[in-house]
């Protein structure tokens, strides 16, 4: 491994650079968006069996939607507080939002399980191995819905059209695809961070003859196996991918040990590190849960040690853990301090590189996965089998350069001048993140005086902790603008949940209406941006990507929809602490 950077630091940082430009230049970065083709075969659950029921009219004090882990805690913290007339709506079949629908072979989380499961102490369950598989954490979804007797409370098969605050009986209207109409005192949105698949913009996407799917709507069907099990009809297939994300690093390798032959299509390189999976002991098991407390402890101390706060003990041990020992995004003190941890960003890269060079063997392909980017700009991956997975005869690497795809035609991928045919296409081209909020939700909120959420953040979001909006009485938001953030997803969002159940239940105690004062948005929106901005400094000249906002000129509207940059601990204590003063500052409280 490397001690020291092989090439000179700038020489490095202008092919850094360059690799950018190149793919800002390209301009073909644009995306079909699930919410827009909901009707279409690219978005049909292939999991559930239909459901028919009959619609609903009903009076609830909430109405949650989204049951993916916000949702879900949500609706745990909400039954803690006493406040169990609820409903929770989700499109999926089942609980479990990005578990319900990521079922593709090989899928799991990369934050150990010991930290990223929600409510692990109080479940008191064990997972099987470090990192837990797609199929476990699902299984813990229904387990935390069962615990918490979320299933009677549940309308799966079921998207929201909309919401309408309605004045007179200070509630809001809830309209759904089931026909239901459901008025709630209070709805909290849990829409999700990653939720919307997204296809790419290019001609010929509806055009391809065979089967074709996005990662995120595995079809079983056509590869034959499951999740857990080999894929044995696509022995006669050639399969190609489009697509080098988190994703596709774990689905590769199962595709590879199951196709004829398969394409991978790339347009940018992961960076790839040690994943070192391993089954849990019960001994560790017994140590790591011994002291009352643990599992908050172990997330904090996952939190200090992935945001460079060096912890004296580091609980996780992963890479995670080792590449963020120091983080780079940090805003630096001084001219020594940036050099130290622009330093340690490229040595951490260089690791990366030399990882490939060291397992891929040969060296044209090794040099096409090489990842020419601070570490930070894409989602790091963790995996043992991806990079031995080209060494195989029947894997071969397409690299773009940078420039996509170019089409699909009813055969296959063009690249340039070459047609690759395949008889099966797999999307693994993630998910949107960047557009409005509204639009990834797939329907826009009517607030107070009939204006929606599209007009009232025209030019950028406005929230006290990202959950209350002004204009929007009785409306909490679960999600990451201007609320906190982190790798380990589900922490902040934990958080926002327990603080929204808690404001939840004290309303209905009071009997009031509340409402964000604007003032008090306006202060919280002067907090985060000054945590904020000094990484805006880090992502300016990232690979275009989700976590640079595709290296869009940021505007006032994409400011405002900066996360809190503290530490995600630090914005759980904000949370606490303000709930501490008991009369909720900030926010206006009308008796109903
Ligand atoms: P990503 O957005 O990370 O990756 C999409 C891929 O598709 C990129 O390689 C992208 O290239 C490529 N792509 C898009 N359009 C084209 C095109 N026209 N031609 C060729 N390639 C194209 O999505 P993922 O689903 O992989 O991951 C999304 C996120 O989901 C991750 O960042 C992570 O947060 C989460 N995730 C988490 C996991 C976990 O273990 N916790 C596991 C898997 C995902 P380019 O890079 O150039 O844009």
């Amino acid at each position: 491994m490397a001690e020291s950077l092989s090439i000179s630091p700038d020489v490095l940082h202008r092919r850094y650079e360059e690799e950018a430009q190149k793919r800002i230049e390209f301009g073909v970065r644009d995306y079909i968006d699930m919410v827009d083709i909901a009707d279409s075969d690219f978005d049909r659950d292939p999991y559930a069996e239909p459901l028919v029921r009959d619609a609903l009219v009903e009076e609830t004090d909430v109405v949650v939607i989204g049951a993916g882990w916000s949702g879900m805690t949500a609706a745990a913290y909400l039954t803690d507080q006493g406040v169990t007339d609820y409903k929770i709506i989700d499109k999926a079949g089942d609980f479990g939002g990005t578990w319900y629908w990521n079922r593709y072979p090989g899928c799991q989380c990369d934050v150990e399980a010991y930290t990223y499961l929600p409510l692990l102490e109080r479940i008191g369950y064990m997972p099987k191995q470090k990192y837990a598989t797609a199929p476990e954490i699902f299984a813990y979804a229904q387990l935390l819905g069962r615990t918490f007797d979320m299933y009677p409370h549940a309308l799966f098969q079921t998207s929201v059209t909309g919401m309408e605050w309605n004045e007179e009986r200070q509630r809001w209207r809830v309209t759904t695809t089931r026909d239901d109409v459901i008025d709630a005192r209070f709805v909290v949105i849990c829409g999700g961070v990653l939720h919307v698949a997204k296809l790419p913009g290019i001609p010929g996407v509806y055009d391809f003859a065979g089967p074709a799917f996005h990662t995120a709507r595995w079809n079983y069907e056509v590869t034959g196996g499951g999740p857990e099990a080999p894929m044995d009809k696509l022995a006669d297939k050639v399969v190609g991918i489009i697509g080098t994300g988190a994703t596709a690093v774990q689905a590769v390798p199962k595709l590879a040990e199951a196709a004829k032959e398969l394409i991978v299509f790339q347009r940018t390189p992961s960076s790839v590190s040690p994943r070192n999976q391993r089954p849990t002991t019960p001994e560790e098991w017994a140590e790591i849960t011994a002291e009352p407390g643990w599992h908050e402890r172990r997330m904090e101390n996952f939190i200090e040690g992935t945001i460079g706060m060096q912890p004296e003990v580091d609980l996780i041990q992963d890479g995670w853990t080792e590449m963020f020992y120091v983080d780079p995004k940090m805003p630096a003190r001084n001219d020594e301090e940036a050099r130290m941890l622009e330093e340690w960003d490229d040595l951490q890269m260089e690791k990366v590189r030399q990882r490939i060079l060291d397992t891929v063997k040969d060296p044209e392909t090794a040099q096409k996965l090489l990842p020419w980017y601070k570490i930070s700009c894409k989602r790091p991956c963790f995996h043992d089998e991806y990079l031995p997975a080209f060494n195989r005869d029947n894997v071969k690497l397409v690299d773009t350069d940078g420039k996509g795809i170019d089409r699909v035609t009813p055969k296959g991928v063009v690249v340039g001048d070459i047609e690759y045919p395949v008889d099966v296409l797999i999307y693994s081209t993630g998910f949107d993140n960047t557009s409005p909020y509204h639009h990834r939700l797939g329907f826009d909120p009517v607030g107070t005086g009939g204006v929606t959420l599209s007009e009232a953040w025209a030019k950028g979001m406005y929230s006290l902790h990202g959950t209350l909006a002004d204009g929007f009485p009785n409306l909490c938001m679960n999600q990451a603008l201007q609320g906190g953030q982190h790798i380990n997803i589900a922490y902040a969002s934990t958080k926002t949940s327990e603080h929204i159940a808690w404001i939840i239940a004290r309303a209905l105690e009071e009997n009031v209406v509340i409402e964000a004062d604007r003032p008090a948005e306006e202060d919280w929106f002067n907090y985060i941006i000054q945590s904020a901005l000094p990484y805006f400094a880090y992502f300016a000249n990232c690979t275009p990507g989700y976590l640079s906002n595709e290296r869009k000129d940021a505007d006032e509207s994409m400011s405002r929809s900066a996360c809190y940059m503290g530490s995600a601990v630090d914005f759980k204590r904000e949370l606490e602490k303000w709930r501490s003063t008991g009369d909720m500052p900030g926010v206006i409280r009308t008796p109903l």
